[in-house]
């Protein structure tokens, strides 16, 4: 199946972005069997990750996947109708204050990260006289989001809440697990080993992607993989397991030489040392391809690798593409920006960030095609 999706018409956009479905599941299904005896999530937030929603979540669904994870409410309320009615949604970032009734409404559970939203939660189980799924998240090291150690130790004092709502999960999230020696990682384990024994017979969950590949240790019972169904390394240095999911090639705009001397783009950064032919595509910042690859990123044109030539600009970069056939760097032929040549992770390190970022900010210009 080859879908289009929305916005930008095929002949017409910058680009072109090539999601490969069968990869997204096929990677999930890695991820399921590493964790065996684990059941696996699949966390959709900022738009799977920029892949697309929409289409993501029911090809995860249809791989059996039955358990997802956003960070809003309102991303939430968007999965929802996409994935079958059995399907078990948790927001990561809990009940907004006030939002707590369009949880129920939604059939959505909170992960809930401190007292102010644990009360949030009891009050409303206690006015609907029902006990309520929630997740309790605890911090065991990062100090980002989850209940505090005293926090935990007042809950312990407290045990009608047991009564009031129903804890589904208890859950924590690792500081460093893409760095598989880290000592946060055996640190955060064993809080999370304490803390569970505390919390006895609730479900536990700490692994986010990287975390499924530092052994059964860190499994539990539930896995919550993102990057890697996308196709981001878990464990940089190591090679990669998991399938490329995402294509980038965009469009050229304008072929010339340039002679010695001669600038191109913003701030005069690229200046030619002789005659160089130039091509400048249709992407640029406001597309994703962020702007700290100037000077510094790659595009690919059939498997021959060409360098930036300068600064790249809202809507478009050059490449120094002399030495490549003249027939290829026509207006209107492709170059590849992700693809076999060219990872998420490559693009990444050139830009000085993780594979996160570069596909979280993938635009909205490009013409989508799911395969
Ligand atoms: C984003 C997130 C995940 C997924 O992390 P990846 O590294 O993308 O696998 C899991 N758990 C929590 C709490 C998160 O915020």
């Amino acid at each position: 199946m080859v879908a289009g999706v929305a916005g930008f018409d095929a002949a017409r956009a910058g680009a072109l972005l090539t999601v490969d479905l069968e990869a997204v599941r096929s990677n999930w299904r890695l991820l399921r069997d590493t964790g065996a005896g684990a059941t696996c999530a699949a966390v959709m937030k900022a738009d799977a990750y920029g892949l697309g929603m929409s289409v993501v979540a029911p090809a995860l669904a249809s791989a059996g996947c039955r358990v997802f994870f956003t960070a809003h409410l309102d991303e939430a309320m968007r999965l929802r109708p996409l994935v079958p009615v059995d399907a078990t949604i948790h927001v990561l970032h809990g009940p907004p204050p006030g939002a707590a009734a369009e949880f129920v409404e939604h059939d959505l559970i909170p992960v809930l990260n401190d007292p102010s939203q644990l009360a949030e939660w009891r009050a409303l189980c206690r006015k609907l006289q029902r006990r309520l799924p929630a997740a309790l998240q605890f911090d065991t090291g990062m100090s980002r989001m989850g209940m505090a150690p005293a926090d935990v130790e007042r809950l312990l004092a407290d045990p009608a809440w047991k009564d009031e709502l129903q804890p589904v999960l208890v859950m924590s999230h690792l500081a460093c697990a893409d760095e598989a020696s880290h000592p946060m990682n055996g640190l955060q384990r064993e809080r999370f080993a304490a803390l569970r024994a505390r919390f006895a017979g609730i479900p536990g969950s700490l692994a986010n992607s990287s975390a499924v590949f530092l052994g059964p240790d860190f499994h539990h019972d539930l896995l919550r993989p993102g990057a890697a169904l996308y196709g981001i390394n878990p464990q940089p240095g190591s090679a990669n397991p998991l399938r490329q999911a995402v294509g980038l090639r965009a469009r050229i705009v304008q072929s010339r030489v340039v002679q010695a001397g001669d600038i191109v783009g913003y701030g005069a950064h690229f200046v030619a040392d002789g005659p160089r032919r130039i091509a400048t595509i249709a992407i640029g910042y406001a597309d994703g391809w962020l702007r700290s690859l100037s000077c510094r990123g790659h595009a690919f044109i059939d498997g021959q690798r060409v360098p930036f030539a300068g600064n790249v600009s809202m809507d478009s970069i050059s490449l120094d593409v002399t030495g490549i056939p003249e027939a290829r760097v026509q207006p209107g032929c492709e170059v590849e920006l992700l693809g076999s040549h060219q990872s998420v992770d490559d693009v990444a390190r050139e830009a000085g960030t993780i594979g996160y970022e570069v596909l979280t900010r993938l635009g909205s210009r490009f013409h989508r095609l799911y395969i």
